[in-house]
């Protein structure tokens, strides 16, 4: 049933009328592509970097260990990963309810991988008036050439996506080389062509139509403004009636306010709104209309601030609170438990020890009037570096230790099993024992870890 509402709306799925943002100059643009330029550049770089002859930020999920440079995290220190989501969590509260949309307009990869795709429409098809006349135009070779080479480097650019993200997964160098051969395997395969396809999709085509329909941060944001959050907001008091005038003339005296009604906001807006019409959830914070119309009031000569970062109640004339209760609540959260990680990371213990008992045998009894016991000493260095450890036993007299030693090699973020005979004097046991199994990096003395295991005796039988 078609109602009233839907009717002026034009049907409940509009068809969608494709945006073509003009291009704007101003300090937020600088800053917006900065942020685009250390965000790319830290993606696709990255993968690349060697680390003590490893990848740098490699997720082996294989071995499921995931190396961060120096950092080693294996299964159990995996609750750092949790801890690290909630410090983005709480960052993105914080910073919402300071100043809104930071997140959206600068660094959320929708909105830098857009920004990308519309450079190279750009740098193909031209300004935004020559995208919309070639669009309107035949198929003429030269739209055929243009168009084709838009969605080769849109393709390609896509490609090289999907392929760096996997290189997060894969020692990228390999993959490199399977992909020059055609030789991936089917999962490598699929992962690059499926996220380099979400990216071909979602920053070609679907762009604004991620963040209106499809991302849940826009729907709840409103949540977490006040009255005190900055926004991107025009100064209706200041600019309205709006309306065209001639350079020089005083608008006062035509009875208007200081918005020429140029439109130059809405089309530079990469989701196609009018901010004039007051703060939507389509508005990702990009700060484009500002730039926009600081441009427009210069050239008219009024001043710059029209459309502009603001509170509600500085927009009311009231006095502004940007730092309140709520953002220093959630400013010393942030630095609390971001200091709490890094301290918890530097401090952990980088090395292990997981002692076994050698199933096969309970127990020998050697000459000298000796019992044995054999176990694998499993060694775990989560650090950066190779080490190499000394191992030691105790908890009975006269104890003693056999093995390959003196010392044991272990790699950087490697296992190292070593068999380990222990011998007690007969006479020094009365049935089985508890005793201890240490490690000790001979390098580092402060690298050491310990286990407990039994000692079985012939009086255990
Ligand atoms: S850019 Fe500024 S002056 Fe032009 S329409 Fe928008 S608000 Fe008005
Ligand atoms: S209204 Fe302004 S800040 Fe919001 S998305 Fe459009 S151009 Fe960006």
């Amino acid at each position: 049933m078609t109602t009233p509402e839907t009717e002026l709306d034009g049907g409940l799925y509009a068809a969608r009328q494709k945006i073509y943002p003009r291009e704007i100059e101003g300090r937020f643009q600088r800053l917006r592509t900065i942020a685009a330029w250390v965000l790319l550049g830290i993606f696709y770089v990255i993968p690349w970097i060697p680390w003590h002859g490893r990848q740098a930020v490699l997720f082996d999920l294989p071995a499921r260990k995931f190396h961060i440079f120096a950092l080693t995290l294996w299964p159990q220190d995996f609750y750092f990963l949790t801890w690290l989501l909630v410090i983005a969590a709480l960052s993105l509260f914080f910073f919402t309810a300071l100043a809104g949309r930071l997140f959206c307009g600068y660094a959320c990869p929708q909105t830098v991988w857009t920004e990308t795709f519309l450079w190279m429409e750009r740098f193909v098809e031209g300004s935004r008036s020559q995208q919309m006349k070639l669009a309107k135009a035949p198929w003429t070779r030269e739209k055929i050439l243009r168009k084709g080479a838009k969605q080769l480097l849109w393709i390609s650019f896509s490609l090289w996506t999907g392929f760096t993200f996997v290189g997060y997964f894969t020692p990228i160098k390999e993959l490199a080389g399977l992909v020059t051969q055609f030789s991936t395997g089917p999962w490598e395969t699929f992962w690059v062509l499926f996220y380099g396809g979400a990216t071909y999709v979602n920053a070609g085509f679907m762009r604004e139509q991620v963040c209106k329909y499809m991302c849940p941060y826009a729907r709840f944001q409103s949540a977490m403004f006040d009255k005190d959050t900055l926004v991107i907001t025009y100064d209706d008091t200041r600019g309205e009636p709006r309306g065209a005038r001639k350079k020089g003339v005083d608008p006062k005296a035509k009875g208007l306010g200081d918005c020429v009604d140029c439109t130059l906001c809405v089309q530079v807006c990469p989701t196609g709104i009018d901010i004039r019409k007051g703060l939507q959830y389509e508005c990702i914070a990009c700060a484009a209309c500002i730039d926009a119309c600081d441009e427009v009031m210069d050239k008219v000569g009024y001043p710059r601030g029209l459309i502009r970062y603001d509170t509600q109640h500085g927009i009311e004339g009231k006095p502004k609170h940007v730092v309140r209760p709520r953002t220093i609540v959630y400013a010393t959260l942030l630095i609390l438990l971001s200091a709490g990680l890094a301290w918890t990371i530097t401090h952990r213990n980088v090395v292990a020890v997981d002692i076994i008992r050698d199933r096969n045998a309970l127990y020998r009894e050697r000459p000298g009037g000796m019992v044995e016991n054999v176990y694998n000493v499993k060694l775990l260095n989560k650090d950066g570096q190779e080490h190499e450890f000394a191992i030691t036993a105790s908890g009975l007299p006269g104890i003693e230790i056999d093995y390959a030693g003196p010392t044991v090699w272990v790699g950087a973020g490697q296992v190292q099993g070593v068999p380990v005979r222990i011998r007690i004097p007969e006479d020094a046991l009365e049935g089985g024992a508890d005793i201890e199994v240490a490690i000790q990096a001979t390098d580092r003395p402060d690298l050491k870890a310990s286990g407990k295991a039994r000692f079985i005796a012939p009086t255990d039988d």
